[in-house]
């Protein structure tokens, strides 16, 4: 089952993605996170990315593109896999397609997370991460044990450079502009199914996975 999760930062992408990694036992390909490793590790690729990635705007179609196809090449992916965070753009999706019909694969399911931008900002100013770690928490929906610091292995949280309210408008406003023309092209694809991103985790969980049993009652 080859599936990409849509949905604006802060939608629960991640949130949900782990789930269906545990319940489909299928890996997850988040773009953002393997920028955020190229960026702490300083490789000449990371260096590209951070200035982009901290005014919120898109690291180019090429870059990320390098990322995925390597990413998509190993065995894990063969039973499956959730895109996170990609595609992000018209020739991201055109290109994914090429990529996947060149080993006989295509794109599955499409799965909407749909939640407004007030909620968003609200959303994403609670956002903490664990630095060393990577482990994410959430000041109000899944705080640490003791405050600001990680559960697992006791490091300070930081909040992510691009989750301050500016920043977070500005990807807001690029993912407007470049990434929701992505709905429009993959409803003709008859792939698409929304999801009320606002809605408990749970209640988001049990129709993630009915959609993905193919029991979701929707028209395509
Ligand atoms: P995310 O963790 O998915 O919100 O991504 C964090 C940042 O990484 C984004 O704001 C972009 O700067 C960059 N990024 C992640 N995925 C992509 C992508 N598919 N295309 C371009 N830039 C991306």
């Amino acid at each position: 089952m080859n599936l990409i999760l849509l949905g604006p930062p802060g939608a629960g992408k991640g949130t949900q993605a782990k789930f269906i990694v545990t319940t489909f036992h299928i890996p997850q390909i988040s773009t953002g996170d393997m920028l955020r490793a190229a960026v702490k590790e300083q490789t000449p690729l990371g260096m590209v990315a951070q200035k982009i990635m901290e005014s919120g705007g898109l690291v180019p179609d090429e870059v990320v593109l390098g990322l995925v196809r390597e990413r998509l090449s190993l065995p894990d992916c063969n039973s499956g896999f959730i895109l996170d965070g990609f595609p992000r753009t018209l020739p991201q999706a055109n290109e994914l397609a090429v990529i996947l019909s060149a080993s006989g694969k295509k794109i599955n399911h499409v799965v909407s997370l749909d939640v407004n931008n007030t909620d968003i900002i609200q959303r994403i100013s609670g956002r903490r991460t664990c630095p060393s770690c990577g482990k994410g928490y959430h000041l109000l929906n899944d705080p640490p044990r003791i405050s600001d610091v990680c559960d697992s292995c006791g490091t300070k949280l930081v909040q992510r450079e691009d989750d301050q309210e500016e920043t977070v408008k500005n990807r807001l406003a690029v993912y407007d502009l470049q990434t929701s023309p992505l709905k429009a092209y993959y409803d003709e694809a008859g792939l698409l199914r929304h999801i009320d991103g606002s809605a408990p985790i749970q209640v988001i969980q049990a129709r993630i996975r009915d959609i993905l049993e193919g029991q979701s009652g929707d028209n395509p």
